[in-house]
């Protein structure tokens, strides 16, 4: 290691920056997160620079930097977009005894300015000697995504509870409380109610855990995504990391399953189209059991939880037994199925409305607003349709829809191994068959994939 990450104590210390362009102005949008005294100088100031002069936020100094400039500076920046006078700057800098850096110039600087994740004051520094930026900006933007934003003023109100958080004893009670308060009641106190609602919801937190109450379980109905474990949201991954039990859907892929965390009890609910499933009731009861004693339980559902996704059912039973709980949106099919098509599935002067319909309900075969679905122009994303594909292109020709309507089928959608099947309403079935598979198939009625679209009038001729 040539460099020694430290943090280095700013308030009130003079900070120079050497410089008036661009570069400066890059330097000093770091530099103003701090609590330094921040002086310019510069023979030629950028506008922006004596802007930031005026409103009193930089001292401006319109002149060559010169010797003594640097007294009693913590930090001098050399910033000027000329290398030789960066070099002049930083010798003359040096003479007064600060710490200089040469801006793209690792060599002949005394200390790097890190990339950062500010989560004030949790503050990350990710340095790479100069050796891989690249890798810099792509840890960064990995911790940025993952970091919720409100962190940092929860880190802030929580440093001023340290010391009555101290009433708990050391050790795992106090992990809890602390874990508690970052992971969960902070960020949604911050999301309900701003950061004022923090002081509060952190004393109602401290009490109930010096009560000794065991945690109350609770349970979070998460959707998964059609399957690519980049689609999930960063909520349902944060959940995912925490869950002591996930209950998951057979829609959701192993992939995803390994993002929860190690001990987790992972349990496979199952729920096959036609096929042998663990009951609704019983995937309720074991919701109950489990948040009842104490476990924060993650509800894995496929694409998004309120999309044929018997949402209503477990939120009731969960609300009957008095279980918190929370839903998690996800994407859904129809939306990776359509993007996997390059389609969008309303379409100014095509269709100004969508249907999320279904191929088969508790009774069988669902029955739909055929007549407005077989109009010119209308798109439906069909679920669960394949079986009753015979079934939905009799209803939909019965009510004077287009034998000629263009209607996709998405295979595992977004999934390495998705497959599209483009047909017309009047091959359905029998392209359908002819693909075989049991796989999810979402049917997008009324969408043709993109590249196809301009050979369907000649399809159309093929089967008139
Ligand atoms: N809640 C889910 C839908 C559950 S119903 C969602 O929002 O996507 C189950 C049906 O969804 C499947 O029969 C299939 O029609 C569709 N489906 C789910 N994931 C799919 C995928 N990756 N590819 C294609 N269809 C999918």
């Amino acid at each position: 290691m040539d460099h020694f990450p430290i943090f280095l104590a700013l308030q009130g210390r003079r900070v120079v920056i050497a410089g008036g362009g661009e570069t400066a102005l890059a330097k000093l949008r770091i530099l103003r997160k701090t609590t330094a005294r921040l002086s310019v100088i510069t023979e030629a100031p950028d506008p922006a620079l004596q802007d930031l002069a005026t409103k009193g936020q930089i001292t401006l100094i319109t002149r060559p930097f010169g010797p003594g400039d640097a007294l009693c500076a913590a930090l001098v920046y050399a910033a000027t977009d000329d290398p030789a006078e960066d070099r002049r700057v930083a010798k003359l800098a040096r003479a007064d005894g600060a710490l200089v850096n040469l801006v793209d110039n690792l060599e002949d600087s005394q200390f790097i300015t890190p990339a950062i994740v500010d989560r004030d004051p949790v503050t990350i520094a990710i340095g790479t000697e100069g050796a891989a930026p690249v890798l810099a900006r792509a840890i960064k933007a990995d911790l940025e995504a993952r970091l919720a934003p409100s962190l940092g003023v929860a880190a802030r109100v929580g440093k001023g509870f340290r010391k009555l958080a101290e009433a708990l004893p050391m050790g795992r009670k106090r992990r809890e409380f602390w874990g508690e308060f970052y992971f969960d009641t902070a960020p949604q106190v911050i999301e309900k109610e701003g950061e004022s609602g923090l002081a509060p919801a952190l004393s109602a937190l401290l009490s109930r855990h010096l009560a000794a109450a065991p945690a109350p379980g609770r349970v979070d109905l998460v959707g998964a995504g059609p399957g690519d474990p980049e689609l999930l949201t960063l909520k349902a991954r944060r959940l995912l990391d925490r869950a002591d039990v996930v209950i998951h859907d057979r829609l959701v892929p192993q992939a995803i399953l390994e993002l929860a965390r190690r001990e987790a009890l992972i349990i496979d609910a199952g729920k096959e189209g036609f096929g042998p499933s663990m009951s609704q009731g019983y995937i309720c009861a074991l919701m109950v059991e489990h948040a009842a004693q104490g476990a924060h339980v993650v509800r894995l559902k496929g694409g998004d939880p309120g999309v044929f996704g018997r949402l209503d059912e477990e939120i009731d039973a969960l609300t009957q037994a008095g279980i918190a709980w929370s839903v998690v949106p996800g994407i859904t099919a129809a939306s990776a199925a359509a993007a996997g098509i390059g389609q969008s599935l309303t379409k100014r002067d095509r269709n100004s409305a969508l249907r999320l319909v279904t191929g088969h309900d508790m009774q069988g075969f669902a029955e739909q607003d055929w007549r407005g679905l077989a109009r010119p122009g209308a798109v439906a994303a069909i679920y669960m349709g394949k079986r009753g594909a015979r079934f939905i292109q009799g209803r939909l020709m019965m009510h004077g829809a287009d034998p000629q309507t263009p209607v996709t089928a998405v295979e595992n959608a977004s999934r390495p191994d998705a497959r599209v099947i483009a047909t017309t309403l009047a091959r359905l079935p029998n392209a359908l068959a002819e693909a075989g598979g049991n796989s999810p198939v979402i049917l997008l009625y009324g969408l043709a994939p993109r590249a196809a679209e301009a050979a369907l009038p000649q399809l159309s001729e093929e089967f008139a």
